[in-house]
């Protein structure tokens, strides 16, 4: 017998085929299954006027494993509150999310795409774990399903900027986003969706590919010349600011089409006149940017300090004096470990540091 399949990642026209080659009868009820998953999560095929064993039959053939919410923590702020929920998959390993108030009642969930991460970022918690594994499209997608329905909270838009590299694993986050995108389920517009990446040229590309043209691309830059970016994102030695200029440049989904292009600011570190210019350089072939400007969140080894606002403010002013438009971020959840390059278990770096020993 095959495994079950895991209905929350999964397309409508997909569960309605496999329901309709796994199951002897009973699949046509595979619309309503559908909804139940999307729309409450909630899986009963009981309640679905079946008899009994094609019920089972549905049971035995499909599922929706949730994971279980391990802790919450939350922080109040001026736009509302930032919470973080940690969230135990199937296999023991945790992950988190992020829920970020973007204030008038709107709320941005920050989700995680692996466990851990293999880019090495230097100011990032999540770094220090290495990666453990990729998510499938099914444990991406309950992130959101656990976020409304098992946590009640308000989630309008989604960025995939929690744990990992969203395009180091971009089969299960293309997946992820048809489930979430499916006008028979979420209906979640592709508009409201953003992916993060560090700067994966090769992700970049794939994602031309997939004909996403209204999903947003947002890129953590942090430094505009090579030497300062090698050292806080070994990425940059792959893939440097040449090549990944020329890749966002080419990255043309839409006619109204902005980058954003996040740079964290790290006192001494990133934050002289001469970047600013650097990162005016590095944007001037892309049609149109976004720049966010995000404080540095020390973590439990921080490389540096936070800027303080006159510092952010500053370099700030060199941006727009560059012409670039810019954006501050409020830092969010800076003491619960929910902000930017806060996110790590560091459970899961000791699990993973035991198992290492004992195998
Ligand atoms: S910042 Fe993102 S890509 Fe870099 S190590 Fe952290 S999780 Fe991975």
């Amino acid at each position: 017998m095959s495994s079950p399949l895991a209905i929350h990642g999964l397309t409508w026209a997909e569960l309605n085929r496999e329901a309709r080659e796994r199951l002897p009868k009973g699949f046509g009820r595979a619309r309503e299954v559908y909804k139940q998953v999307t729309e409450e999560a909630r899986y009963a095929p009981e309640e679905l006027n079946l008899a009994d064993r094609w019920a089972a039959a549905w049971r035995e053939e499909f599922v929706l494993d949730l994971p279980e919410v391990v802790r919450t923590i939350s922080e109040e702020g001026e736009t509302g509150t930032t919470a973080k929920a940690v969230l135990k998959l199937h296999d023991g390993w945790e992950v988190e999310c992020v829920l970020i108030p973007m204030g008038r009642g709107r709320s941005t969930l920050c989700v995680s795409s692996q466990v851990g991460c293999k880019m090495g970022c230097t100011f990032c918690e999540t770094a220090k774990m290495g990666l453990i594994r990729h998510l499938s499209a099914a444990e991406i997608v309950a992130q959101i399903l656990v976020a409304r329905h098992v946590l009640g909270w308000s989630v309008r838009n989604v960025v995939f900027m929690g744990m990992g590299e969203a395009l180091d694993n971009a089969d299960s986050l293309f997946q992820a986003i048809r489930v979430l995108n499916d006008p028979a389920g979420m209906a979640m517009g592709q508009e409201r969706m953003t992916i993060c990446t560090v700067g994966r040229v090769d992700g970049i590309a794939r994602l031309a590919d997939e004909g996403l043209k209204r999903i947003n691309l947002s890129v953590s830059l942090n430094a505009a010349d090579d030497p300062t970016r090698d050292r806080l994102m070994p990425v940059n030695r792959k893939y440097d600011l040449e090549e990944l200029q020329a890749a966002l440049a080419a990255y043309r989904p839409r006619r109204n089409f902005t980058l954003g292009v996040n740079y964290c600011l790290m006192p001494e570190l990133n934050d002289s006149r001469e970047a600013a210019a650097a990162i005016a350089a590095f944007c001037a072939p892309i049609e149109r940017v976004l720049v966010n400007v995000i404080p540095y969140n020390p973590g439990s080894d921080p490389l540096t300090r936070a800027p303080s606002d006159d510092e952010i403010d500053t370099f700030i002013g060199w941006l727009r004096d560059e012409g670039l438009p810019v954006r501050k971020r409020v830092t969010k959840g800076r003491s619960v470990m929910a902000a930017c390059g806060q996110l790590g278990n560091p459970e899961a770096r000791e699990k993973r540091r035991r198992l290492r020993v004992t195998r």
